[in-house]
């Protein structure tokens, strides 16, 4: 390996270990079998291997602090010491189990599903979890209250950073910065300026950053990602206010801050005034944004250029970013430059050498953390030798994404026909909703408040098992078969006994909402240990989009065709909506994603035809994420809007007038985009609202929705099994935004992380407050 000149940067890198050792570490600690000590030693090791991994690759700005044994975000929440009240912590050391008990409630049976996230079990409860920025990693959010007291508890990063030194490392501490650490916080109470809070924090800040300046650090990353959103006046002045005090008081303290997820756009300017040593530039979704920072930029900055994706799998085309950045930097001393992952690498695998199994011809495209590192030292390189110095480095990068533009298993002539003959007669049902409505009524003779659930029940240890020894080639595929006709039979036969009216299967046959039908698409890849962190201890593995998407056979069609054979009840199609399918996949590079989703709408178009062709009269197609793929700036959420919505009605509108489409989505903000949301037409939606006891229905009342809503009355994210009483009070306030003819009655979400102890009684008593509800009409 040869060191590059100009130093090469990762901002962050995976903290899970390459087989999921903090995984295996976490849950048997949690579990009472391993001792602290050993999960400790665990995570130290872990960081070790990081560590002398990116060195022995050839980075020379080597993170730390980047670890995290569950969040970094709940570890400045610790660090600063805003832990709220519940938590019992009175000052001094934070004690592990309260940091966990921040991070999962104190009973530790975190509970987060897909699709939500807050813990409601006995106990202490979690910390609420979000979604980090746009990304599929969920942090905890931090609680704050107007009179929030700040200290500094632990010193995890300068225990990190002498850790590192101990291993003749140098490296340079991370920190997510005051400002975003603030902006993502929860306010409780009375509203208030939670940036009036910046002042307290400051000298928190200050005493941690001055101890890793005696501890020997020149560098520390300050992460202020919320840079790239649309931040308010008093939040740019916090900005401000920030980092003129770090430089007042640790004057000698060199500050890289690093903006990631998009462009500085109307905060370039507030950023480029900064005191602070060097900034962090996103060049991978930003890349125009290089032009103007560096013709503005002080040129005793370090300018730091995030020109390898941190965020997507795939191998860049080397030549191609040295050609894109040349005009920009040619007037920038070549000493103040560093390059570097656009973001942390924490959002992608670790390495891909790990995939024995992956098709030889798709690997060559992709890059994982440690394929990533590579392309930064040779970039790295070329920029301080010349390009010749790397001539076969960069030969092959252009090698791989010339063969990837170029290969049959990536373009379908068939596909790409079919996309661009959509037209706007396949966006639309032929009739208007009322119209509909009627003809649905007459073909489906349902009850008022008919009662339905989401689509999953149980995912039983056995279900499990019985696929896992699938998977291992243990169990025939005619035992699975059986085994999984046996499930769904059992759940239809309860069903119909307790009395529900609209039935579904189960989904026991699929392994995961996108999964199940990415593995039964083209144009999809997966991965045996491509791991990334979802949150906690909870890692995913992502579906890899890279070619065309086509549905070579129907999917859903044959497991439907079984559940509707076994009862005279509705059972509803089940599949997953293309947005969705979309934003929880890795999606190729190369094309946009508006056309990707348009070619995924098209296969479950397809779908959606074959189960009304074999009878179904109502399907269901979820659209879980939806609103997670939301554009971090306002300014371009229509746009993704506008293509999310075309793809849903194109996944959705070839059937007859008189087939019912539902969709379902798993959140509780619908307020700003109710009229996207009316936009897709479904003819009954059911969404979460439970929790926020029926608060989130003023926009379907205040915006009149027209369509049927079934507002979720039972809270499946807890093992609590709810009253009647409870359902009927909710669908009373329910009744107070909705006309009854609108309403179904079903759970909030699915039911598969739920056990049958759980679900039965719950069920029952939903049904049971639907015939309170019609006897009292
Ligand atoms: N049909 C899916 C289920 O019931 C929907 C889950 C989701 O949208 N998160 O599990
Ligand atoms: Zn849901």
């Amino acid at each position: 390996m040869s060191i590059s000149k100009i130093p090469v940067a990762t901002l962050g890198v995976p903290r899970i270990g390459r087989r999921r050792e903090l995984k295996f570490a976490l849950e048997s600690y949690w579990s009472g079998k391993l001792p602290v000590a050993d999960l400790l030693d665990a995570a130290k090791k872990l960081r070790a291997a990081s560590w002398t991994e990116q060195r022995d690759r050839g980075v020379t700005k080597i993170p730390s602090n980047d670890f995290s044994l569950y969040d970094h975000v709940l570890d400045i929440a610790v660090m600063v010491g805003a832990i709220p009240e519940t938590y019992g912590w009175s000052g001094g050391d934070v004690a592990l189990d309260t940091y966990f008990a921040m991070a999962r409630g104190s009973h530790g049976t975190a509970d987060h599903q897909g699709c939500s996230h807050a813990n409601h079990g006995h106990g202490v409860p979690a910390l609420e979890m979000t979604k980090w920025f746009d990304t599929n990693y969920h942090y905890m959010v931090p609680e704050l209250s107007a009179n929030q007291a700040f200290t500094l508890t632990s010193t995890k990063p300068l225990d990190e950073f002498l850790e590192a030194k101990a291993l003749d490392i140098h490296t340079r501490p991370v920190i997510l910065g005051p400002v975003t650490f603030l902006k993502l916080a929860k306010c409780n109470g009375t509203t208030f300026d939670r940036m009036a809070l910046l002042p307290k924090l400051l000298p928190v800040y200050g005493a941690l950053l001055r101890k890793l300046k005696q501890a020997g650090a020149d560098w520390v990353q300050i992460d202020e990602p919320c840079l790239v959103l649309d931040l308010d006046r008093t939040e740019r002045n916090a900005v401000e206010l920030a980092y003129q005090h770090f430089a007042t008081d640790i004057p000698d303290l060199k500050i890289m801050l690093a903006t990631y997820f998009g462009a500085l756009g109307d905060n370039l300017d507030l950023a480029l005034g900064l005191p602070v040593a060097g900034l962090h530039i996103d060049l991978v979704r930003a890349p125009h944004q290089l032009e103007p920072v560096a013709r503005l930029a002080r040129h005793d900055q370090v300018l730091s250029l995030g020109l390898i994706d941190g965020r997507n799998v795939w191998r860049a085309d080397l030549p191609a970013v040295l050609d894109r950045i040349k005009p920009s930097i040619a007037g920038w001393p070549l000493n103040r430059i560093e390059i570097a992952s656009s973001c942390s690498f924490l959002h992608v695998p670790i390495d891909l050498e790990l995939e024995t199994a992956l098709d030889p011809d798709l690997k060559p495209w992709l890059a994982f953390a440690a394929q990533k590192m590579d392309e930064l030292v040779v970039l790295g390189r070329a920029l301080s030798e010349g390009r010749s110095a790397v001539a076969e480095e960069l030969h092959a990068s252009a090698e791989a994404v010339a063969s990837r533009a170029s290969s049959s298993k990536v373009h379908s002539p068939l596909v790409e026909g079919r996309v661009s003959a959509i037209d706007e007669s396949m966006m639309h049902r032929q009739v208007a909703f009322a119209e509909r409505q009627s003809q649905q009524a007459a073909k489906l003779g349902l009850p008022r408040f008919p009662t339905t659930t989401i689509g999953s029940f149980p995912q039983t240890p056995e279900v499990r098992k019985a696929r896992a020894s699938h998977a291992r080639g243990e169990l025939s595929y005619v035992d699975y078969e059986t085994f999984l006709k046996k499930e769904t039979e059992t759940a239809i036969r309860w069903q119909e006994e307790i009395g529900l009216d609209v039935l579904v299967h189960g989904e026991f046959e699929r392994n995961d909402m996108v999964q199940y039908f990415g593995e039964q698409l083209s144009g999809f890849a997966f991965t045996k240990h491509a791991w990334v962190q979802s949150y906690g201890s909870r890692y995913v593995r992502p579906p890899i989009i890279f070619g065309d998407v086509a549905r070579p056979h129907p999917m859903t069609v044959a497991w439907w065709q079984y559940a509707q054979s076994l009862t005279d009840k509705r059972v509803k199609g089940m599949l997953t909506g293309p947005v969705t399918i979309l934003n929880w996949s890795f999606v190729r590079d190369d094309l946009a994603r508006s056309q990707v989703c348009r070619q995924i709408a098209l296969a479950i178009r397809d779908e959606v035809v074959d189960l009304e062709a074999a009878g179904a009269a109502m399907i269901q197609i979820d659209e879980a994420a939806l609103r997670e793929g939301l554009p971090l700036r306002q300014s371009e959420w229509k746009t993704y809007l506008d293509w999310a919505v075309e793809c849903f009605r194109l996944a959705s509108t070839g059937v007859n007038d008189a087939t019912q489409i539902h969709t379902h989505m798993c959140y509780s903000e619908f307020n700003d985009i109710i009229d996207a949301i009316a936009a897709m037409d479904a003819d009954v939606i059911s969404i979460e609202t439970s929790r926020s006891k029926m608060e989130l229905l003023d926009a379907f009342k205040t915006y009149k929705y027209p369509n049927e809503i079934g507002p979720g009355v039972y809270d499946i994210h807890s093992p609590r099994v709810p009253k009647v009483a409870e359902m009927t009070e909710l669908l009373q306030l329910a009744r107070e935004r909705l006309v009854d003819a609108q309403i179904w009655i079903n759970p909030d979400c699915g039911l598969k992380t739920r056990k049958w102890e759980e679900v039965r009684p719950a069920l029952v008593n939903m049904v049971e407050a639907a015939r309170q509800l019609r006897a009292a009409m």
